[in-house]
């Protein structure tokens, strides 16, 4: 059996790696568009924090990937088309035949629509090749303009701090991480950013960035103007699901598979990021890795349904850690707070039996292994 892995991130490796601890010999070809190079992405938030480069954050070259995996990993192709009837994938013109392929393409960073002729200092860090160029971009230069208080804005605005950058952050809902944590959890991680000199302007938008000199000019949707030497815009991802739909799989918010982690086509699987497991889609390592263990076990065989515990995401906001278990929108319940010192609040979100469904803990809370340990096992599991 041949295997074919579009995409060397944490998913295309770690499921190479699964995979070929079951199958020593046979053969497996992985494709990218990137340089191939291995590197855990969650690092590129704490970059600066941890004073690395694009090329120290590089565990392994492709190179030294393809020994170790026994594979033929081929670099900065393009994977254009997909002929699920033939078997084949189009790589920049050529045809790679397939027994089995999986699609590990992540997700693309989301392009808020923004005016002005200053887009092209607006920068995304989506992978290593990104964050190499937001740093050279920022090198000599003092203030970013972050947009979007999500997970990755918020980390981005405490690890550009860090680095000595003074950060104005822009997010249209009124406080941090409003997607994942209850408003008072927000409020201690907020002041622990404003307290290293975040300034932040809630319930604006950036309508348009214009060129001003070396740097930028930010319009806002209430018409002030913000200024600064780059932008780094960090308002979500878009499960890259082009591919897959051009070639007939069913596709929504991400490329549709079942527990199996199999697309309408039985020969076509998805993975990570890019992937809508039973309707979730989500973007962290914890599931990719779930996944990876279990889709090496159905590609050899044995077909295994993906699990899913509770997954606490932990945000990598040093002045005031964060761990939360999140809940998915629209699920019934409120948000009690359970304890609240200053930075530090526990917080969990129940229904109306009092079943706990979520938590969010912060600053020493978020330290407390056996609290989270035993939180997260009590929150049922997401796939069980
Ligand atoms: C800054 C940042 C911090 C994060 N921090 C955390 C964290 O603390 N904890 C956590 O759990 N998660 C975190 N995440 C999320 C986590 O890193 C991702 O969920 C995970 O890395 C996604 O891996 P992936 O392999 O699915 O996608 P990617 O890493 O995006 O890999 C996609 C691959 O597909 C290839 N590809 C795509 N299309 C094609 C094509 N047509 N042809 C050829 N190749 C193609 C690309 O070249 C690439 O190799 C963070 C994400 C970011 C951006």
């Amino acid at each position: 059996m041949s295997l074919v892995i579009i995409g060397t991130g944490l998913a295309g490796y770690n499921l190479a790696r699964e995979w070929r601890k079951l199958n020593p010999d046979a053969p497996l070809v992985i494709l990218t568009r990137d340089d191939g190079r291995n590197y855990s992405k969650p690092m590129l938030s704490t970059g600066y924090t941890k004073g690395k480069t694009a090329d120290q954050l590089a565990m392994q070259t492709a190179a030294q990937m393809a020994e170790q995996l026994k594979a033929d990993i081929r670099t900065q192709v393009s994977v254009t088309a997909i002929d699920p009837v033939a078997k084949t994938v189009t790589v920049d013109g050529e045809t790679v035949a397939y027994d089995k392929l999986v699609l590990a393409q992540g997700a693309d960073p989301f392009q808020p629509p923004m005016g002005g002729d200053g887009l092209d200092r607006v920068l995304t860090v989506n992978d290593l090749e990104d964050y190499a160029r937001f740093q050279a971009a920022a090198t000599g230069k003092k203030h970013v303009i972050v947009i979007g208080g999500g997970l990755i804005g918020s980390e981005y605005a405490n690890d550009l701090s860090n680095g000595g950058y003074a950060v104005q952050l822009v997010e249209p809902v009124g406080r941090v991480l409003p997607a994942l944590l209850p408003p008072v959890a927000s409020e201690a991680v907020g002041a622990a950013l404003a307290g290293l000199g975040v300034t932040f302007h809630f319930g604006v938008s950036v309508q348009a960035v214009h060129q001003d000199g070396e740097g930028v000019r930010a319009t806002l949707s209430d018409g002030r103007e913000i200024q600064g030497d780059l932008v780094l815009s960090a308002i979500g991802l878009r499960p890259r699901v082009a591919l897959a739909k051009d070639a007939g799989l069913a596709v929504n918010r991400g490329i549709v598979v079942n527990r199996e982690l199999q697309t309408s086509h039985p020969d076509i699987y998805a993975l990570g990021d890019c992937a809508e497991v039973e309707g979730l889609v989500l973007p962290y390592v914890l599931p990719l890795m779930a996944g990876a263990r279990a889709l090496a076990k159905t590609l050899s065989g044995q077909p295994t349904a993906v699990v899913y515990p509770a997954m606490p995401v932990q945000v990598k906001t040093p002045v005031c850690p964060v761990v939360v278990s999140p809940v998915a929108p629209g699920v019934a319940g409120a948000w009690t707070v359970d304890a609240q010192d200053g930075p530090n609040v526990r917080a969990s979100f129940r229904n109306g039996d009092g079943q706990l469904l979520g938590f969010a803990l912060t600053g020493s809370f978020a330290g407390d292994a056996a609290l989270k340990a035993q939180l997260a096992k009590e929150v049922p599991a997401m796939l069980a």
